[in-house]
């Protein structure tokens, strides 16, 4: 009995597996190539490093603001302390009777416990509105993503600088589209195995990879 063509699906490129059940090889080896090109890619530095050099700077001045009025109000409290001024006159060592300066030390004890609280306090504070700040810094990035007709997209080459690529010589170009067209071909119905064809996800890469992509 004749059937028709039947479509063949490949193994697990890492393990060698049949196609069923799926192994979760393939999608962790994705997920860490993904992730090595992010940080292999220069936006993902400068975006990183901006971000984190703003909202470090935000909570560290505000919490700096927050200690000044701490420090402000304690040193005002300390100048309301009954023989403060003297106590303070005569570098810790007043003539006093030993209940007096017993009072004063204590009050003094006291407020700077209380100071270091606030501080501590103020600290905790700011650091935790660091998923906010973050967030706000996020929301300024300002990024681009080029449509689907652009022609980077429509026939990318790769191997080449990606922008510099899509500007160059379009007869270059046209020479690679035949062999490109048949490896996207072949790439498309791998990818329909877990993906259900929805065409939308990017080929996934030639593995093992860590060898092709290292840097000299
Ligand atoms: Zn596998």
């Amino acid at each position: 009995m004749a059937t028709g063509p039947v479509e063949v699906e490949a193994s697990c490129a890492i393990c060698g597996a049949p196609p069923f059940p799926e192994c979760p090889h393939e999608g962790q080896r994705l997920e860490l190539a993904l992730n090595q090109a992010m940080e292999r890619w220069e936006g993902y530095q400068r975006i990183r490093d901006w971000i984190l050099n703003h909202a470090r700077n935000q909570i560290i001045t505000t919490f700096h603001a927050l200690r000044s009025m701490r420090m402000e109000a304690h040193r005002n409290y300390l100048q309301t302390l009954p023989y403060y001024t003297l106590y303070h006159r005569y570098n810790g060592r007043p003539p006093l009777q030993p209940a007096q300066l017993q009072l004063i030390h204590s009050q003094i004890e006291q407020a700077n416990t209380i100071l270091q609280q606030g501080v501590d306090q103020d600290w905790r504070t700011s650091c935790l509105r660091y998923p906010e700040v973050l967030d706000y810094y996020f929301g300024l990035v300002e990024f681009g993503l080029p449509s689907d007709k652009a022609p980077a997209i429509r026939e990318p080459r790769f191997g080449a600088p990606a922008k510099e690529g899509a500007r160059k010589a379009v007869k270059e170009r046209r020479e690679s589209v035949d062999m490109g067209v048949k490896e996207q071909g072949r790439k498309a119905r791998r990818r329909s195995r877990s993906r259900g064809g929805g065409g939308r996800t990017p080929p996934l890469p030639t593995v093992p990879m860590p060898g092709h992509y290292r840097r000299s």
